[in-house]
């Protein structure tokens, strides 16, 4: 099993950080966490076609992390396939999909009276769902765990599991007893970091955001905590240096680590 870092970003535009998103691939399956900005393209440029995965899972319902799902769904259809597929995530992820299915509507009936054979609406299947296990495909096993990204109700990180690896993406979150229970002694931690200090964005009440994400300086206790094999950061400001935030991780956390980048493989 391994792990793709289709986009590292957040919601300001990044080109060289796209928005979050991940590709799990264990044997012939592929998994989608998360589906943010230019996601779609870079699946492809990390070799993944939208039609190959049938499981695509979200972390929360904060647009960076769910705003090109309308772009992965038409492209899944256009490549072909009206076999049923899924889509995992809290509570609303129904009426999200089901929104998204009735704007495209139009644009896939125009797509339809062009095909040979005739074809149906996206065959999708939405799990809304609490933490516990979430889908068990081909020997690998996907848990949702609940982390803590105010002020959403249901934000969740993911834990995949095959028969010798163990992969955990934290979602966003600020540092959290039960992602820490959850990857304890796992292969690769993907967890978000973000530097406060740099997000400009003056009409943010700054006082919750310790409460909503995990500063560099925090994210060494989280790493130190969870004793995995490898930290891995994402959900970086364009302003983070590579460099800086290693400094800061490196204080408390004395293990592999990676400052995550796009298309990066592990
Ligand atoms: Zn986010
Ligand atoms: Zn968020």
């Amino acid at each position: 099993m391994q792990v793709s870092l289709l986009g590292t970003g957040l919601p300001f535009p990044n080109p060289k950080r796209r928005g979050p998103g991940y590709a799990v691939r264990a044997g012939a399956s592929n998994f989608i966490v998360d589906c943010g900005s230019g996601i779609v393209a870079r699946m492809v440029e990390a070799g993944v076609r939208p039609d190959e995965v049938d499981h695509l899972f979200i972390t929360h319902l904060h647009s960076d992390h769910y705003i090109d799902l309308g772009h992965f769904i038409i492209c899944r259809w256009i490549y072909g396939g009206d076999a049923p597929w899924h889509i995992y995530g809290p509570a609303g992820i129904r009426t999200m999909v089901d929104r998204l299915l009735e704007m495209h509507r139009p644009d896939l009936e125009m797509r339809m009276k062009i095909r040979k054979t005739p074809r149906g609406m996206p065959n999708i299947v939405v799990h809304e769902i609490d933490q516990g296990l979430a889908a068990e495909v081909d020997g690998v096993r996907v848990t949702a765990f609940d982390v803590e990204h105010y002020p959403l109700d249901q934000p969740f990180g993911y834990l995949f599991e095959s028969k010798d690896r163990r992969i955990v993406l934290s979602g966003d979150t600020c540092p959290c007893e039960n992602l820490i229970r959850h990857a304890h002694g796992a292969d690769v931690l993907i967890h978000e970091c973000v530097q406060y200090d740099k997000w400009k964005a003056p009409d943010i009440d700054k006082g919750h955001t310790p409460h909503a994400h995990t500063s560099p300086e925090r994210l060494s206790l989280v790493a130190r905590d969870a004793e995995i094999g490898l930290l891995v950061t994402t959900h970086m400001l364009p302003d983070s240096e590579p460099r800086e935030l290693s400094e800061i991780i490196r204080r408390d956390y004395a293990g592999a680590l990676v400052i995550g980048e796009d298309l990066m493989t592990l």
